[in-house]
């Protein structure tokens, strides 16, 4: 788990925050331990926004290494993918299943989350 007090700053740099930790949790444990101990929570996703959103002083929580499976519809033609994935990485495990699925659209910012495969 990848949990350190360090500078954040959004994709443009526009929004800047010095949060107590920025943590990275790999299981679902270590991710009930963090928000456990913490006062004051924020998630954050590849920090496209250019709101304020994610801007915090106390811990921001990163779900991208968040090790869980993928869910695969019952016909096949779309699945599910934890929240906080990067497209890059959901489209990289979505093409190691037997299925081997890929994105049906790729966007220009491959880091961002949320899509549908087929
Ligand atoms: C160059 C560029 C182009 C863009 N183009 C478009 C566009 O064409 N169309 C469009 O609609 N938008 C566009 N956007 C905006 C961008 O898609 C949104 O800001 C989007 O929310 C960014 O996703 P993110 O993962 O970076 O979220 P963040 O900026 O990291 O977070 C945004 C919000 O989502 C919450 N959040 C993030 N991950 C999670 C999670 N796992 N669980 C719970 N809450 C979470 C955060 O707490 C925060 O409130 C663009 C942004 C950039 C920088």
């Amino acid at each position: 788990m990848n949990a350190t007090a360090q500078a954040w700053k959004n994709w443009s740099g526009s929004v800047q925050a010095q949060p107590s930790r920025l943590a990275s949790p790999r299981t679902e444990d270590e991710l009930s331990t963090i928000v456990r101990g913490a006062a004051k929570v924020r998630v954050v996703g590849a920090g496209h926004s250019f709101m304020p959103l994610c801007a915090t002083t106390g811990v921001l929580l990163s779900l991208a290494d968040l090790d869980s499976p993928i869910e695969v519809a019952a016909d096949g033609t779309s699945a599910w993918v934890p929240a906080g994935w990067s497209l890059k990485r959901s489209h990289s495990r979505a093409q190691r299943r037997p299925e081997r699925m890929a994105l049906a659209r790729i966007s220009a910012a491959f880091r961002h989350s949320r899509t549908r495969f087929a």
